[in-house]
C-alpha cells in the first residue's frame, strides 16, 4: 500500500475515525504510522496480588472468585468483582460501565491491569483494563499510549495503527546507506517503525527512537545546510554604501544605544557593506532594543536607494512597528506605510501602486506582503520580526520580491547560542546580551488561586496609582472556541464582579484587526485600565504605563513564553510586577515557577527550560520557538545530534533540494557519497 494514501483506506478507519484522525493531523498511512506515542506502559509482566506495591500501576493474574456484584451509590453505580491468585484476594472496581455486568463469569481467568491501592490489607484494582487470560490485546505486552483527543481512544488508535503497519509492513525500504546505519548502529527503519508503536522491551524501544530520532535530526541539519551553502553561493548581493554614516542616524536618538546594541550594528554594517548577501539573525531578550537595530540598519538601505520590508506576525506589532520607524525616520524624509490584510481595498492599491512606483521607502505589515501583488521597485533590505513564527519557507517568498536583499531576522526568544548555531544553521548570528540602563527587576511572583483575593487588591491599589494591568488567559485547548470562551468568561468575571469600578476589555486573537487596533489604542490610550488577553500580546507589544501581568493557569505554558508575556510590562518607569497564578503540585511545575520568580534573564530561562523537559513532554517546543520535531527532542537528543553533524561533514550527500530532502526521508532513499 501506498504510503501516501489517504488513512480512510486503512481497516478500521470509517469516515467519522477520518475526521478525528485529521484532527489529530493525520491524513495518510504515514501520518498514521509516524504518530508516536508520548509514552507507554508496561504490561507485560505480570504480578503476583501481595507483590503490587500501594499506588502503582500493574498487571495480576487472577480468577474470578464472584459475580459482578452492582452498587448503587449517590449519583454513581460501582461495579464491583471479586478476584485471587495463589497469594491473594483482591477487590477490583469500576464506575458507571454497566456492559460490565456480563464480561466476566465466575471461576474464569481474567488478566487485569490498573493502579492497586493497599489499604491494611484491603487490596483494591481501581477501573482496570481486563482481558480474558488466553487474550493478549489490551495486556501482556509494552503499551503505547498515545496523545490524543476526546473521542478516539487509546483502544481505537492502537488498533489502527496496528492495521496500518501491518500493511506497509513488508514495503518500509531503508534511507540512510548502511555505511550509516553500521557506523552509528541504527536499528533498521522498518524496525524502528513497528518498534516505536510496539517495543519488544526497553532496549528494543531504545533502539527504535534512537533511529528515528536520527534521522529526524539528519534531515533538518541537512536541510540547512543545504540551505547556508545556497546563500553563500548565490549571485552577488547587494554592497550599501559605506558613506552613508550611521552616527547620522545614532545621534538623533533619543538615547544612547548600549554596548550590546552597538556591537551588533557593527555586525550587520560590515555585511552590508560587503557583496555578500547578509542572513542573520538578532537574538535578544524581550526589551532589549531589537527595534532599534532593525531602525538604523533600514536607514543605511535607504539612504543607499534600497527599499526596506519588515514582516511580524501579528497586525497590532505592525502599527507599533510602523510608530516606531516613523518617529525616528521621518525627519530623515524617509516614508513608512503600513500593509495588513485588514485594509480597504483601495488604500492597499494605493500603497501598492505606490510600492511599485519607489514611492514608500519602508514597508511593514503582516503575511500580507507576501502576497504576490505585493512588488517592490528596489528592495534591497528584509527584516522578519519574531522570526519563529515565519518559516523557512514565508522568509524566503519575502526575499524573492527583491534581487538578492540583504535579511535581519529578529528572534525574541533567547535560546543558547550552541542550540541557535545548530537551529539557525543557515544564518549567522548576533546577540544582544544586554539591557537598556535602568531598568528594574519584574517582580515576579507565583500564587495558587487561594491568593486571588489579595492579588485583586493590589491590582487595584495600582490602577488607582495610574497604573494599567494585563490579564492573560492560556489556550485551553487546540480549539478556538473554547479558548474564547475562557477569555470571555473571565471577562464577565472581572467587569462585573471583581473590577466592576474599573475599565475592563478583552481581545483575542480571532478578533477583526481592526477591533484589535482600536483596543490596544484604547489601551494604551489609557482609556482601559484592565485588559484581558489571549497570548495575542505575547509579541512586542509596548505599553509603558501597564505595570502589571496577571498569568491565569500559568502552570500550562512553556517557560519561555511566560518570560515573553513577562516582556510586555517593565517598559516604563515603573516598578513592574508578574503574577503567576498556577495550579498543580509536581515538582517539576514548582521548579518552573521558582526559575521564573529567580530570574528575569531569558537566555538563563531557555536553559532551564530545555533542561525540565523530560521525554514525554509533548507540551512544547511550539511554544518555545523551536522547530516541533516529531520524535527528536533538543535537550535529551545532544549527542545524536553531534553525531548527525558529524556525518553531514563526513559525507556528500547527493545533491537533494529542500523537499526533496522533506519527502524522501523516512521513505525515500538518501543518496550520497564520500568525500
Ligand atoms: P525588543 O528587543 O523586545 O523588540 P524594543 O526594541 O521594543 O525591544 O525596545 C524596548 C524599549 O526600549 C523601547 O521602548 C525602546 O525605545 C527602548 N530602548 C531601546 N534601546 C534603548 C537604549 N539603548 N536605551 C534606552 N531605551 C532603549
Ligand atoms: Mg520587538
Amino acid at each position: 500500500m501506498d504510503l501516501n494514501k489517504d488513512v480512510k483506506y486503512v481497516k478500521g478507519v470509517g469516515p467519522n475515525r477520518v475526521k478525528l484522525l485529521n484532527k489529530l493531523k493525520i491524513y495518510t498511512l504515514k501520518d498514521l504510522i509516524t504518530y508516536y506515542p508520548r509514552n507507554y506502559e508496561d504490561r507485560s509482566k505480570p504480578k503476583k496480588i501481595i507483590e503490587c506495591i500501594n499506588g502503582e500501576n500493574s498487571l495480576i493474574e487472577v480468577v474470578a472468585c464472584s459475580n459482578i456484584e452492582e452498587i448503587h451509590l449517590r449519583g454513581k453505580t460501582m461495579y464491583k468483582l471479586i478476584v485471587r491468585d495463589d497469594t491473594a484476594t483482591a477487590t477490583a472496581i469500576w464506575f458507571n460501565q454497566s456492559y460490565l455486568k456480563t464480561k466476566f463469569k465466575y471461576g474464569k481467568k481474567y488478566k487485569l491491569y490498573g493502579k492497586i491501592t493497599n489499604n491494611f490489607g484491603n487490596i483494591t484494582i481501581n477501573s482496570p483494563i481486563f482481558e480474558e487470560q488466553d487474550k493478549n490485546d489490551n495486556t501482556g505486552k509494552i503499551i503505547p499510549i498515545y496523545p490524543l483527543t476526546y473521542q478516539l481512544t487509546q483502544n481505537v488508535l492502537r488498533k489502527i495503527i496496528e492495521n496500518g503497519l501491518k500493511e506497509i509492513n513488508i514495503q518500509i525500504e531503508e534511507t540512510l546507506p548502511q555505511e550509516i546505519t553500521k557506523k552509528y548502529n541504527l536499528m533498521p527503519l522498518k524496525d524502528a517503525i513497528i518498534q516505536i508503536h510496539f517495543p519488544k522491551d526497553l532496549k528494543q524501544y531504545q533502539l527504535a527512537r534512537r533511529r528515528l530520532v536520527f534521522e529526524e535530526l539528519f534531515v533538518t541539519q541537512y536541510a540547512l545546510k543545504k540551505l547556508k551553502t545556497e546563500n553563500q553561493t548565490k549571485a552577488q548581493g547587494i554592497k550599501f554604501l559605506k558613506e552613508i554614516n550611521l552616527d547620522d542616524i545614532i545621534k538623533k536618538l533619543p538615547f544612547s544605544l548600549t554596548n550590546a546594541q552597538k556591537k551588533v550594528i557593527k555586525e550587520i554594517e560590515k555585511d552590508m557593506e560587503s557583496n555578500r548577501a547578509m542572513n542573520r539573525l538578532l537574538q535578544g531578550d524581550v526589551g532589549s532594543g531589537k527595534t532599534i537595530v532593525a531602525i538604523i540598519s533600514a536607514y543605511k538601505a535607504i539612504k543607499s536607494g534600497y527599499q526596506v520590508a519588515v514582516m511580524v506576525p501579528t497586525s497590532i506589532l505592525a502599527v507599533q512597528h510602523l510608530e516606531s520607524f516613523k518617529s525616528i525616520l521621518e525627519q530623515f524624509n524617509i516614508r513608512s506605510e503600513l500593509l495588513v490584510s485588514a485594509m480597504t481595498k483601495k488604500k492597499k492599491k494605493e500603497i501598492l501602486e505606490e510600492l511599485k512606483q519607489g514611492k514608500i521607502d519602508v514597508l511593514i505589515g503582516t503575511h500580507a506582503l507576501l502576497e504576490e501583488n505585493v512588488e517592490f521597485s528596489k528592495l534591497g533590505f528584509v527584516v522578519t520580526d519574531e522570526q519563529h513564527r515565519f518559516g523557512v519557507k514565508q522568509r524566503m517568498t519575502i526575499v524573492q520580491k527583491g534581487n538578492n536583499p540583504d535579511v535581519l531576522v529578529m528572534s525574541a526568544t533567547p535560546i543558547p547560542r550552541t542550540l541557535a548555531i545548530i537551529l539557525y544553521g543557515d544564518l549567522d548570528i548576533s546577540i544582544i546580551d544586554e539591557l537598556p540602563p535602568n531598568r528594574k527587576k519584574i517582580e515576579t511572583y507565583a500564587v495558587r488561586k487561594s491568593l486571588e483575593p489579595r492579588i485583586n487588591i493590589f491590582i487595584k491599589k495600582q490602577i488607582d496609582e495610574g497604573r494599567q494591568c494585563y490579564i492573560v488567559c492560556p489556550l485551553v485547548e487546540e480549539n478556538e472556541e473554547i479558548d474564547l470562551k475562557s477569555v470571555t468568561k473571565l471577562y464577565e468575571t472581572y467587569k462585573n464582579e471583581i473590577f466592576s469600578q474599573y475599565n475592563v476589555e478583552y481581545i483575542h486573537g480571532k478578533m477583526k484587526a481592526k477591533e484589535k487596533d482600536e483596543i490596544m489604542n484604547r489601551f494604551k490610550e489609557k482609556e482601559i485600565d484592565i485588559l484581558i488577553s489571549t497570548t495575542v500580546i505575547e509579541v512586542g507589544v509596548n505599553v509603558p504605563n501597564a505595570n502589571i501581568m496577571v498569568i491565569e493557569d500559568a502552570q500550562r505554558f512553556g517557560l519561555a513564553q511566560l518570560h515573553q508575556l513577562r516582556g510586555r510590562v517593565g517598559r516604563g518607569e515603573y516598578q513592574s510586577y508578574c503574577i503567576l497564578k498556577y495550579e498543580g503540585k509536581s515538582e517539576i511545575l514548582k521548579k518552573r515557577m521558582e526559575i521564573m520568580c529567580q530570574t528575569n534573564d531569558g537566555f538563563l530561562i531557555s536553559e532551564k527550560d530545555l533542561e525540565l523537559r523530560g521525554p514525554g513532554d509533548f507540551f512544547g517546543t511550539e511554544q518555545h520557538g523551536l522547530p516541533n520535531f516529531k520524535i527528536a527532542n533538543l535537550f535529551q537528543d545532544i549527542e545524536i545530534l553531534k553525531q548527525v553533524q558529524e556525518c553531514l561533514s563526513e559525507n556528500k550527500f547527493e545533491n537533494l533540494s529542500i523537499s526533496e530532502i522533506f519527502e524522501q526521508s523516512f521513505f525515500g532513499k538518501i543518496e550520497y557519497q564520500r568525500f
